[in-house]
């Protein structure tokens, strides 16, 4: 038994992307935890044709459910509910009773402001209270209803779960949707499905294909792991998917790539290296800091992404021009004269200079070509510098170039700053420096 679903987002506006569409994959991910699984989003056009096209597609497709999002509002243009209905074989009947509730949602705004046109406004609110007959009806979250509408008896094919398209409504009304019969019953067929990540730094993904065949060649058995490998931010993840009787195969999978790749793959449990650097920080009672010059506050920014950040981040330094990298983070000006500014010696001058400006246990310089110019022969665009230092002094330098545009070279700047701070705190003695703080 399987339990397969399709996901229907409408509006040309994401169509056009003038809005990145965030509830195709959000449901997918709530239908995948559920054990149902999805093959495709249609996201269509505004016009009713092009709802009942997609509607049709996933019918001779053959899935139990499909979801929709968006055009339930209380405009002629939201025709979401009216193309579901017909389609499944149910006419359009006003329901007072969520007319009457509808109106009580929009009593504060209608107050509010008096010159609105009533009458328009009662329209609208009669508008989003015909819903099919025989059909569910999910409470608005804001003033829509959602709808949960399957083929009038007789008829055969998918339940569709009809919802709003803000998703600060569709999310807290999915709950609400799949807790009706309807929705139980199209996916009575569903298996609970394992989901697992690793993550891995400092590898072509090409080198992961090239395990998953010698996986297969070892008699690991891929066929009852759907593994996806995605690159992401300088990071190769693989997510597997699997039934629970194949979690010994994932694990033979997992125990090949942790022999092949031991030297990249930092997290197992699908932990971002954010949080494993916090987790480090932590555990040694350390601050961190940083010295910028052409990552200009990122990596400052990326270590005080998580909540409660303030416990092990002091700040930052950034020091883009070689006068503030002198003034500022006390890096000499001879050096940047001798070696210029992106140069080994001056990563290593910021990193030394973030840990005493700042007063930190462990710190990171960075200085590079971010491009489009400034590049040179021998330091092409791409061009970066790291260093990491604690009190004792740096303890690792690196002189990376990284390749494409300005923000591909600061983005993945930062992420190599990252690993580079979880390198040096996995790798450094926990009673090395410390003085910092402590002194
Ligand atoms: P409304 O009552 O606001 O009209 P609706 O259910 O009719 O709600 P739409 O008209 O399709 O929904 O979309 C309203 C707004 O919600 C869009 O302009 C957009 O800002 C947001 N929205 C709709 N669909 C999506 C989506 N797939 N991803 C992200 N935002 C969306
Ligand atoms: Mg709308």
């Amino acid at each position: 038994m399987s339990s397969r679903a399709g996901i229907i987002v409408t509006g040309t506006e994401v169509l056009t992307g003038r809005v990145i569409d965030r509830n195709g994959p959000w449901v997918v991910e709530r239908l995948r935890e559920l054990g149902v699984d999805v093959a495709h989003i249609a996201i269509v056009g505004d016009r009713p044709q092009d709802i009942t096209g997609a509607l049709r597609f996933f019918a001779s497709e053959g899935v139990d459910l499909v979801v929709t999002s968006g055009g339930l509002g209380p405009t002629a243009d939201d025709l979401t509910a009216a193309v579901v209905g017909e389609f499944q074989g149910r006419e359009p009947v006003l329901d007072q009773a969520l007319q009457g509730r509808i109106r009580e949602i929009l009593r504060p705004m209608a107050e509010r402001w008096p010159n609105l046109d009533q009458a328009a406004l009662e329209e609208g609110t009669r508008k989003q209270a015909v819903v099919p007959l025989g059909a569910t009806i999910l409470e608005p979250v804001g003033t829509a209803p959602g709808l949960v509408v399957t083929p009038v008896d007789g008829r055969s094919g998918p339940a569709v779960v009809v919802l709003p398209g803000p998703p600060r409504e569709l999310q807290p009304m999915w709950e609400a949707a799949t807790q009706t019969d309807a929705f139980a019953a199209a996916t009575a067929g569903r298996t609970s499905y394992q989901q697992e990540m690793l993550r891995l730094f400092g590898i072509p993904e090409s080198e992961i294909a090239e395990t998953l065949r010698q996986a297969t060649a070892a008699g690991v058995d891929l066929d009852t792991l759907e593994v996806t490998t995605c690159l992401r931010r300088g990071e190769v993840e693989i997510v597997t998917r699997y039934e629970p009787d194949a979690a010994a195969t994932y694990a033979a999978l997992v125990a090949l790539i942790r022999e092949r790749h031991a030297d990249t793959l930092f997290s197992d449990d699908g932990s971002s290296v954010d949080v494993q650097i916090a987790a480090l920080l932590r555990e040694r009672g350390w601050r961190v800091g940083t010295a910028e010059s052409c990552t200009g506050g990122l990596i400052a920014a990326r270590l005080t992404e998580l909540a409660g950040s303030s416990a092990y981040v002091a700040g930052g330094l950034v020091v883009y021009a070689n006068d503030a990298k002198s003034g500022v983070a006390g890096v000499p000006e001879a050096l940047i004269a001798e070696h210029g500014a992106v140069s080994i010696p001056v990563a290593e001058a910021l990193a030394t200079g973030a840990i005493s400006t700042l007063g930190v246990d462990l710190a990171i310089g960075v200085t590079g070509i971010a491009g489009p110019d400034g590049g040179t022969e021998e330091k092409p665009v791409g061009t970066v510098c790291f260093a990491v230092a604690t009190a004792d002094g740096v303890v690792s330098t690196h002189q990376r170039t990284l390749p494409g545009r300005r923000n591909d070279v600061r983005d993945l700047s930062t992420t190599v700053a990252l690993h580079l701070l979880r390198r040096a705190l996995v790798e450094q003695p926990a009673d090395s420096a410390g003085a910092a703080s402590q002194g």
